[in-house]
């Protein structure tokens, strides 16, 4: 086997591979030096110098101050360059837009949301999105080196390598919307649009309570009713992007139809939008004076009316709650003695219920599932809570920007502006090289194609 360091036998994909290598051990498993790099990645020492160096010429390594010396040179301090170029984010929910302004590492530096309602349709919705992001951009004097990335989760099914949203039943008039090529167009960076539930899977598994374990269920109890999932150390979205679906599972034979059009989903009988049917329903019928008054005021009463009252007694409200978590809790009971993960969170707006429902959840799972799938079990709520989705989306275009299919295009974009005439020195035109060389043969024919041709 020739040595590693013969970079002139590396063929493009090796050079492309070990850049990553290189950029993953600073951006996410924190090297500081270069002697760590290869510790952590294996490659060899001139490779090591050799991808640093390229990295540090478009800005995403930087050098840092010399570290404690343990007897040769003292080792230079590095880290990522995080500060770059900017990400903008959005985490659109039933009736909420959220969106952020973050850095490389996904680190949020200015978030803003404000009600809105998806179902007023993508021209409307979307329209709102680009004038919160002008303005998070206006007021945050970005990063020089510009916007690199653009992510969105939007709360229904997303085919992930299109970017469009697939017969959600939540969002009317947004199937097969091109969400992806209208960003594009206009903001004139790469985009990626995911499902709201994997995003905010991403961001508690990046940033919050699931840091550190590979097999992970979140569970979004909202309006609706979905499940993100983190297998063997990667967000799993299925051969179509619809895994996790969890809120159209069928838990009774027959009852209540659901927004989807089938009759008996956990939806229908244990979201937001059931509890509040439920308890209007309740204040109708004089079974619940506390539910009643929201009714003296005019208004039906909402899930989050339902947690207030349970959380001052409300026996109506409580069995709403425990009946909504037990069919919560037999759900994931089932998914755990398929998936065997080491932890569930739980977020979304009911889920902040309060202690009453988490622990119902957890007692129902620890008597359904088997004792081996529950030995080592955790069931934790989010601790990102509405900035969840945002963070996930930045941590989700970040993995996408420095991923082994997109590197090499995301280096020759912004190779050229910002650290402009560093980047052109010979590192960088070796990897530009063999940018040009895997996107011949990786991305032919591929959705971001058009997004490389532009730059
Ligand atoms: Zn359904």
């Amino acid at each position: 086997m020739p040595p590693r360091d013969q970079l002139s036998a590396a063929s493009p994909t090796d050079v492309v591979d070990a850049t990553v290598l290189v950029l993953d051990a600073v951006r996410l498993a924190g090297a500081r030096s270069r002697s760590e790099i290869a510790e952590r990645t294996g490659l060899g020492r001139a490779v090591v110098a050799q991808r640093s160096g390229e990295l540090a010429a478009v800005g995403l390594i930087v050098e840092g101050g010399t570290g404690p010396s343990t007897g040769g040179r003292p080792p230079r301090h590095l880290g990522f360059g995080a500060e770059a170029g900017y990400l903008l984010t959005a985490d659109l929910g039933a009736s909420s837009i959220d969106v952020a302004l973050a850095d490389l590492s996904g680190r949020i530096r200015a978030h803003r949301a404000e009600p809105s309602d998806i179902a007023a349709g993508p021209d409307i919705v979307l329209g709102r999105v680009e004038a919160m992001f002008a303005e998070l951009t206006a007021n945050e004097p970005p990063a020089a080196g510009g916007l690199w990335g653009v992510g969105l989760g939007v709360p229904g099914p997303v085919e992930f390598e299109t970017g469009r949203p697939v017969a959600p039943p939540i969002m009317p008039g947004w199937d097969d919307y091109p969400i992806r090529e209208r960003f594009e167009t206009r903001l004139g960076a790469p985009v990626w649009v995911d499902n709201d539930v994997n995003v905010m899977a991403m961001g508690d598994w990046r940033a919050g309570v699931a840091q550190g374990h590979r097999n992970v269920v979140f569970v979004k109890i909202g309006t609706g009713i979905g499940a993100g999932l983190i297998s063997d150390g990667q967000l799993h979205r299925g051969s179509q992007g619809s895994a996790g679906d969890v809120g159209h599972i069928q838990v009774v034979e027959d009852g209540v139809v659901c927004r989807c059009g089938n009759v008996g989903c956990l939806e229908a009988l244990a979201g937001g939008h059931a509890l509040a049917r439920d308890a209007e329903m309740l204040a109708r019928e004089g079974r619940s004076p506390v539910l009643a008054r929201a009714l003296a005021e005019g208004r039906s009463p909402t899930a989050q009316d339902v947690a207030a009252a349970a959380g001052r007694g409300d026996p109506a409200s409580v069995e709403l709650l425990q009946h909504s978590a037990r069919y919560v809790g037999g759900m994931l009971a089932t998914v755990v003695n398929l998936f065997n993960p080491s932890l569930i969170v739980i977020g979304g707006g009911v889920a902040g219920a309060g202690d009453l429902y988490l622990a119902t959840i957890r007692q129902t799972v620890y008597r359904r599932s088997l004792p081996l799938a529950t030995r080592r079990l955790q069931i934790l709520p989010s601790s990102l809570g509405p900035l969840a989705g945002v963070i996930g989306a930045a941590a989700m275009v970040a993995d996408e920007l420095f991923s082994r299919e997109q590197l090499a295009a995301t280096l020759a974009r912004h190779g050229a502006s910002g650290a402009g005439a560093r980047g052109r020195d010979r590192g960088m035109s070796l990897l530009a090289a063999s940018a040009a060389a895997t996107g011949q043969t990786r991305q032919q024919g591929s959705r971001r194609v058009h997004v490389e041709e532009r730059s």
